[in-house]
């Protein structure tokens, strides 16, 4: 799938940015509300989303609720659909569970009874539900081009590179790879073919320090800001920790640098999580002195300084919900998440940190049109979208995500 737009530069590489952080912009409103149109008008935005079978297009949203309802009953037990939290309102009333990326991998792996996981999120996501699932199972993203632009930025040849040349300068060759789930298959593979290890947000900090049982430093892939805010988390200085800047010679450090890195971290960074900064927190503050800022740990570190609390999806759900009624919190995580806990916590003022807001684009792409068309191809006997990783890939990237269970 090619999702990589080429920019001008002068550096050795040229510098690429995957086209679905430049598609996050185009759907940046300033009313908070999203609600899903027809898929055709969605569409006139110019975008470029998986071809579909033209009766989809024109079928309102009530119209395609009554079909994937009546799809889901006459598959039963049969189909599993699993829901991301950064999903629209439209598609995660039907998920059989909701929850974080590893949350429903797990649960694709425990019910076994499922023939059909259709996974509502994005490709490494299915990707590790593949890994993770029996064999009997079909695993099926209703968008295949539903992928990740942090995970775009972390491509395997970059990653490869920059692995042999640390290899090559490392003096005491000392280095365990670390990857966030939120990578591609082959990364995580990478990491399970030399002593690596899969993290998540919610476990990154014991991750590190089994990494650093290991070796003497880690190679963090694909976001530098969650790999930043766990290494400051466990109290290694900032300047320990330098960026591998896949577009520059040698990852634009000296070998010296990387001889005394603590924690090498990859160019990579989430669009939805970066757009949150210190002056929303101020202006929030300013608004509600009592307020509470929550926000994710893929934001920068200085916006995770500048908050009351940071934590994964999951960590976010927890603490407002068990907040005390008539509390405000301001919260720094994807616009869909942060309207469905302000909707199912009414006793709270609930808002989005950014004022402008931007959902995940790619988590966008999971219209109610595309589940509609890959449950009614299961119930007559198609499967589209089917979700494939390679036995080699699958075998070493389920030794990365199996040593992140032992942890
Ligand atoms: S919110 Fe960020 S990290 Fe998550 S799927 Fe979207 S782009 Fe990727």
């Amino acid at each position: 799938m090619k999702t990589l737009l080429q920019l001008n530069t002068n550096t050795n590489k040229t510098p690429t940015l995957p086209v679905t952080e430049i598609e996050h912009t185009a759907f940046c409103k300033t009313e908070d509300e999203l609600p899903a149109q027809p898929l055709q008008d969605e569409l006139k935005i110019n975008i470029r989303w998986q071809e579909i079978p033209i009766e989809y297009l024109k079928l309102t949203v009530e119209e395609l609720d009554k079909r994937i309802a009546r799809a889901r009953l006459s598959l039963g037990d049969r189909l599993m659909i699993l829901g991301h939290h950064y999903q629209r309102d439209e598609v995660i009333k039907y998920a059989d569970v909701r929850g974080d990326s590893y949350l429903l991998s797990k649960s694709a792996a425990t019910n076994s009874k499922a023939d059909y996981v259709v996974f509502c999120g994005v490709h490494f996501m299915a990707e590790t539900a593949r890994i993770l699932a029996s064999d009997h199972q079909t695993i099926i993203l209703p968008n295949i081009t539903a992928g990740c632009s942090m995970a775009d930025m972390a491509p395997t040849d970059d990653v490869l590179d920059a692995w042999d040349d640390l290899m090559g300068i490392l003096e005491d060759q000392s280095i365990v790879p670390v990857t966030y789930m939120n990578s591609t298959a082959e990364i995580k593979a990478l990491c399970g073919r030399n002593g690596g290890i899969v993290c998540t947000s919610s476990n990154a900090e014991d991750v590190f320090k089994w990494a650093f049982q290991k070796g003497n430093r880690i190679l963090f892939l694909p976001d530098q800001h969650l790999g930043r805010n766990t290494g400051l988390k466990m109290g290694i200085p900032k300047e320990s920790m330098i960026v591998w800047n896949p577009f520059k010679r040698m990852g634009g450090h000296s070998e010296e640098e990387y001889n005394k890195a603590r924690v090498i971290l990859w160019r990579g960074h989430c669009a939805v999580h970066t757009r949150f900064t210190v002056g929303q927190i101020e202006m929030a503050r300013q608004r509600f002195p009592d307020i509470r800022v929550i926000v994710h740990p893929e934001c920068t570190s200085e916006v995770v300084d500048a908050s009351d609390i940071n934590g994964s999806t999951e960590v976010i759900i927890r603490e407002i919900e068990q907040a005390s009624s008539g509390s405000t919190w301001a919260v720094g995580t994807e616009i869909s998440l942060v309207n469905r806990l302000a909707k199912e916590n009414p006793d709270k003022n609930i808002f989005c940190l950014d004022p402008v807001v931007c959902p995940c684009s790619t988590m966008y792409r999971i219209h109610p049109a595309y589940l509609a068309w890959v449950v009614e191809a299961l119930v007559n006997g198609v499967v589209v979208n089917e979700i494939k990783v390679e036995p080699e890939i699958a075998e070493h990237a389920r030794i990365a995500l199996k040593s992140m269970l032992s942890v």
